[in-house]
């Protein structure tokens, strides 16, 4: 069975033919490091992570990079803010990155490139598109010149002329055509700048990517991954000063991963909605945010509450749970075996479902629904008070497969009292927003961990069974 990947540049799901054969180049674009992640950078991360840790399981060597953008406008403008100078503001942001990716159970990349480190080989790339007139100098600035470029606009759909309606020239710019845009800005007064054939400068931003994704994977990469709100201008940009360059397609399938709603609102600056993965992950376990980002397909926008987070702790302890059963009950039937074929056949058939859910575009909201169909088959095994060794191994082997290759972890840590106490706020406020199941759910959750409610007219007990 092949693997389908859904392609935004012809906007079909195609089977995924790498260019070379058991190999996957894969470029994926990371953030602006002038802040703590928001939860709509973690997405990315999880996601290409998972088509990564996806890719990896089905036997190809993947090689993927992952950019840091170091310095730009948000960070000289947060640089002058605090009064610290750009690279120690990107390198403290940089290491939260890692800190807050790792926790959520991301690997780091083969390179994590950022823009200082590669500033000859961006100042090349725009050296050479000068030469072949894709670009031009207009007073210590560069320009991209987008008339140019046949095929600009063929990632977003978009043609020439739908485009130039929306473009304008802002104040300072000094290109020809609206739709040019800036691949080298010449410095400021006091800004943080580069010597370069046009004088002291820095680069634009959408120069970087291109010029990363040449010298760490090749002309041609096979897939270029990003959030949906890169697609236009950024992914668009590229695709043009990449192909312009070197005559080739930049991208054979380009994968973009939709929105976060947070309380079904748009993030946005007016609303000042951001929730910062750092945040998050002091209150919840940073698994639970990862298991609730892969519940959605990647595609579909998601909506995130903190209502929907309890959700997502309770059903992934449930799977936990499963995993743990079977674990005491492997150790409580030591020696005995007993072949059963059923049970081994249910087993693997499972098995072949979660494989054609990830095939099919990397489905991973459908493959969790796979877990709880192991799950559920788990519980019954072992509430028939089965304990054949062989099935129960196999039972727990694929739980230990399947998690990991979505990045989960299957360990449960003893609760903590505030962990319990938070839970039962939890469900307290669950019963007064009437909201019944979630109460119930954080009830069994609790049970499961052999943590017992009593209520009372006093409130709510608890004591560990
Ligand atoms: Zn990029």
């Amino acid at each position: 069975m092949a693997i389908k990947i859904f392609n935004s540049l012809t906007r079909q799901k195609e089977t995924f033919v790498p260019l070379e054969e058991g190999k996957v180049k894969m470029y994926v674009c990371g953030p602006t490091v002038y802040n703590y992640i928001h939860i709509g950078n973690a997405r990315p991360a999880i996601v290409f992570d998972t088509v990564r840790k996806y890719l990896q399981y089905r036997e190809y060597d993947v090689q993927f990079v992952s950019n840091f953008t170091d310095v730009d406008d948000k960070l000289i403008r947060a640089a002058k803010e605090l009064g610290e100078d750009v690279p120690t503001i990107s390198q403290r942001f940089i290491k939260a990155y890692f800190e807050d990716v790792q926790a959520l159970g991301c690997h780091r990349a083969d390179e994590h490139p950022t823009v200082m480190e590669n500033m000859d080989s961006i100042i090349d790339f725009i050296a050479a598109l000068v030469e072949k007139g894709y670009a031009y100098e207009s007073d210590g600035d560069v320009y991209y010149r987008t008339r140019k470029f046949e095929g600009y606009g063929k990632l977003s759909h978009q043609s020439i002329d739908e485009l130039r309606v929306g473009a304008r020239i802002d104040v300072g710019e000094k290109k020809a055509d609206a739709l040019d845009f800036a691949l080298w800005k010449t410095a400021k007064e006091g800004e943080i700048s580069w010597d370069s054939p046009w004088g002291k400068g820095r680069p634009g931003w959408h120069i970087e990517c291109s010029a990363m994704a040449k010298k760490y994977l090749g002309d041609t990469i096979d897939i270029h991954a990003g959030g949906q709100d890169l697609t236009f201008p950024h992914h668009e940009n590229e695709i043009a000063q990449s192909e312009a360059l070197t005559g080739k397609p930049f991208a054979n399938y380009w994968m973009h991963n939709g929105y976060i709603n947070i309380d079904n609102e748009k993030m946005s600056k007016s609303l000042n909605n951001f929730v910062l993965v750092h945040d998050i992950i002091q209150q919840y376990d940073p698994q639970v945010l990862r298991f609730f980002l892969l519940s959605v397909h990647y595609r579909h926008p998601i909506n995130y509450s903190e209502e929907i987070l309890a959700n997502a702790t309770a059903s992934l302890e449930r799977l936990k749970t499963s995993y743990q059963n079977l674990k005491h009950r492997l150790e409580a039937s030591a020696g005995l075996t007993d072949s059963n074929e059923l049970w081994l056949g249910k087993i693997s058939g499972l098995h072949d479902q979660f494989i054609r859910e990830m095939d099919d575009d990397f489905n991973t909201a459908n493959a969790i629904s796979v877990l709880f169909d192991l799950s559920k088959e788990a519980n019954y095994y072992l509430m028939e008070k089965n304990t054949d060794q062989s099935v129960i191994q196999a039972f727990m082997n694929e739980f230990e497969q399947l998690f990991a290759v979505l990045g989960l972890s299957l360990e449960t840590e003893e609760l903590l009292d505030e962990d319990i106490e938070r839970m039962i706020e939890e469900r307290i406020q669950a019963r007064k927003d009437r909201n019944f199941q979630l109460a119930d759910e954080i009830r069994d959750t609790l049970k499961e961990r052999n943590i017992i409610l009593e209520d009372t007219p006093q409130g709510t007990r608890w004591k560990r069974g």
